[in-house]
């Protein structure tokens, strides 16, 4: 335990403030989720947010999208042009982005070279189920460095209940060879992995799996909260009919007239969830294995900014990119209400830094209900991610998360042992953003 507190000091005080890179002008930084191939996919998750936008976005001419060679290269040099940072990152997510081959991804890295300044560092980080990860693609990522995710919901029964092909087939052999592939050449990854209805009572069981037979030293866990009509309507577009109160049965997933689709985790299963894992890792793996939920509220403890855009009080830097060029407020909100433009008509720039994209960032926290605004925990959480916040308080107030339950439940379940892995690290504990951290410019 003492070793691993260590690894965990040398962690937090090695953090760099990124948001400081040159004071004497303000940083612009990305990070966008670029979709080369739009929501196209080799699987057919049952719980998959992203496959809709096929028919939301107006791909309904058959053709499958992929970001041409023409707009690959511009969105390549303008990403890398328009941010004034030593280090650039890519995140290439989909739908499936391996479905493009290796020569596309070949491409990507000769633009990069092409592109990149002296002094910049680049940096490819590519979100996969894994399945068509084979040798060629082993020695690719290995080579030129990517950090790769994979998604993976826990062993095989648990992991083949939603995540199937298109004849609704499990897909964990091949996920799990594809998992080799990455260990036979040494590519660094994380694992994600989606807490829904059926992986949210399952916690420990999938945990030690992805810790000794995964062997993930990066655990991601995804809440699954989709509103039954999350096709078709944009977060906070919602009906009056479709927000209810607080407390009602029809929160629950399992219940015929829920709001939200049956395969969603329940509040009271994420809060669950998470503290049983927590109490895992804090028996066996802290320093070891980085649960970012976990680390980042030490963080939030310590007052520093939560590094999760979801825990933050703002939120809005991380855009999303279609195959054709579109560009989204975020990942989460691909909808046409919140489209900034193309980038063949608007730069990248424009559209990061844009007012109303700040407008978009702070609304996070300006659009908190008083429950919120009151809640002991708001230093930690400040109302989670607004695409979950379709509840009203008991008071009648709207925006309030539908998880909130479940995220009371696991703030208050770790404070005390929060506090005490900080004092042991020689920290104080803060328990509440410094108003310095507050002051944090968007750009
Ligand atoms: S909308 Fe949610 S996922 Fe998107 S940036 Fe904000 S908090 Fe993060
Ligand atoms: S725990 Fe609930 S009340 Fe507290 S900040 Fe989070 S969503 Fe709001």
């Amino acid at each position: 335990m003492t070793n691993n507190l260590q690894t965990m000091t040398d962690k937090l005080t090695a953090k760099k403030d990124v948001y400081t890179y040159n004071p004497h002008e303000p940083t612009k930084r990305m990070n966008i989720m670029t979709k080369p191939t739009g929501s196209t996919c080799n699987i057919d998750c049952q719980y998959c947010y992203y496959l809709s936008k096929e028919e939301l976005l107006g791909d309904k001419d058959g053709c499958k999208p992929v970001m041409k060679d023409e707009m690959l290269e511009d969105y390549i040099r303008t990403y890398i042009e328009q941010q004034n940072h030593s280090e650039i990152v890519f995140h290439w997510q989909g739908g499936e982005p391996t479905l493009l081959g290796v020569n596309y991804f070949r491409d990507v890295v000769r633009l990069q070279k092409k592109y990149a300044p002296n002094n910049v560092t680049i940096e490819n980080n590519m979100q996969t189920n894994g399945i068509l990860l084979n040798d060629e693609w082993g020695k690719f990522l290995a080579k030129n460095n990517f950090m790769v995710g994979i998604s993976i919901d826990g062993p095989e029964m648990i992991h083949n209940t939603y995540r199937v092909n298109r004849a609704g087939r499990g897909t964990f052999k091949q996920t799990f060879a594809g998992i080799k592939i990455l260990h036979k050449y040494n590519i660094n990854f994380a694992t994600l992995t989606c807490v829904n209805n059926l992986t949210g009572d399952n916690a420990l069981e999938i945990y030690r799996f992805l810790r000794d037979d995964v062997k993930s030293k990066q655990m991601q866990f995804i809440p699954i909260v989709e509103p039954k009509s999350f096709k078709t309507t944009a977060p906070q577009h919602w009906k009056n009919e479709e927000v209810i109160f607080q407390g009602m049965p029809e929160i629950d997933p399992s219940h015929p007239n829920s709001v939200v689709e049956s395969w969603c985790v329940s509040p009271s299963q994420w809060g669950k969830f998470l503290c049983t894992v927590f109490d895992e890792w804090l028996d066996n793996d802290i320093g070891q294995i980085n649960v970012p939920y976990f680390e980042a509220s030490i963080e939030a403890w310590m007052g520093r900014v939560n590094p999760l855009c979801t825990l933050a009080p703002m939120c809005g830097k991380g855009l999303a990119i279609e195959a054709n060029g579109d560009v989204f407020s975020c990942d989460h909100y691909v909808y046409p209400e919140y489209k900034l433009g193309n980038i063949k008509d608007k730069t990248l720039e424009d559209m990061q830094f844009s007012a109303g994209q700040e407008k978009f960032g702070r609304a996070k926290e300006a659009r908190l209900p008083k429950q919120c605004r009151e809640c002991e925990y708001q230093f930690a959480c400040f109302g989670e991610c607004p695409k979950n916040r379709f509840i009203k308080t008991l008071d009648g107030e709207s925006g309030l998360n539908y998880l909130c339950g479940g995220w009371k439940q696991f703030f208050s379940h770790i404070d005390q042992y929060i506090m005490m892995i900080i004092v042991s690290m020689g920290y104080n504990v803060h328990k509440k953003i410094n108003a310095d951290a507050m002051k944090i410019k968007f750009k």
